[in-house]
């Protein structure tokens, strides 16, 4: 009786531990957040979001060439001063867990640093739409209100297209689903930007950037900024499939942010695009990337996780 008991302690106490901890993080918040303080020095840094560029579509879906006329432009007109900064866009794209991007948000906000901030209007299971080929909607509670209110001190909302996932691989529907989606969306911000989301392969393999169909009506009031077309920069980050063991990412101990950082010229612009739903404090800590990078171990050995 008594080792019955003592082995359903220890099970709860496992289970326990594994609530506990934020399913599908990987990262320290307090790292980012860090980041964010460092990159608040005006002296060094200035942010801009895709508002701060000169951006408009020259013809029927010719984003490339526009944001190569847009970049040219943006090199020709830096001022003095501006050569003396380092640019930096911040992109956010909510895949899921909402509530970790606002907490996110909330440390931009303290620092004064606006992002762009990527949202669906509608989140689906990817595990249902994967394994039965089913759509069905999840949970994925954006906080409108704290959205609205950042737009006003210039951050930035875009759409983050998933229509072709979401038309459950029906090209046809893809497009309406797309100007439903921004319809909905505009209801509430001033969207002007998309950004497909990866996603669920179909059986060619094909994913939502690949398979972006434009509503006409919407052609010259949307620009797309990333993934399959993109604004230009001198060099991108992105964190994107940061936790995935195979496949097309660049390998992990190439990905570190803080190398990247190292990296820039002042007088350049970069985007750094994260994922929020990576970030929090009591994140899980990943035997495997530990194993495959060791900036990985050595940002968790600072920031280790908190319960
Ligand atoms: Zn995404």
């Amino acid at each position: 009786m008594a080792n019955l008991v003592l082995l359903l302690t220890c099970c709860n106490f496992y289970k326990k531990m594994q609530i506990l901890r934020d399913p599908g993080s990987c990262m320290p918040l307090s790292f980012v957040s860090q980041w964010l303080n460092e990159i608040s020095d005006q002296e060094r840094f200035k942010i801009i979001t895709y508002n701060s560029l000169n951006l408009v579509p020259l013809q029927e879906n010719d984003f490339n060439l526009a944001a190569k006329k847009e970049y040219k432009e943006w090199i020709k007109n830096l001022t003095n001063e501006d050569s003396k900064k380092i640019h930096l866009l911040i992109q956010y794209d909510v895949d899921a867990y909402p509530e970790r991007t606002k907490k996110l948000l909330q440390v931009n906000e303290k620092y004064g640093i606006p992002a762009n901030i990527m949202i669906f209007h509608e989140c689906h299971s990817r595990e249902k739409l994967k394994k039965y080929n089913k759509l069905e909607l999840i949970d994925y509670e954006i906080d409108y209100e704290y959205l609205k209110y950042l737009e006003t001190k210039g951050f930035v909302i875009g759409y983050h297209f998933n229509g072709y996932e979401r038309a459950l691989f029906n090209i046809d529907l893809t497009s309406k689903v797309f100007i439903e989606d921004v319809q909905e969306l505009r209801k509430h911000f001033d969207i002007k930007y998309f950004s497909p989301h990866g996603g669920v392969k179909d059986m060619q393999g094909k994913t939502n950037p690949h398979c972006v169909i434009i509503p006409p009506k919407i052609m010259k009031s949307i620009f797309w900024v990333h993934n399959g077309k993109s604004v230009k920069f001198a060099k991108t980050y992105s964190d994107g499939g940061i936790t995935a063991k195979l496949g097309e990412y660049k390998p992990l101990k190439e990905r570190s942010l803080i190398d990247f950082m190292k990296n820039m010229e002042p007088g350049k612009r970069y985007r750094i695009l994260l994922h929020p739903q990576y970030y929090t404090d009591n994140y899980i800590f990943s035997e495997y990337m530990a194993q495959s990078a060791e900036w990985y171990y050595n940002l968790c050995t600072k920031y280790p996780p908190k319960v």
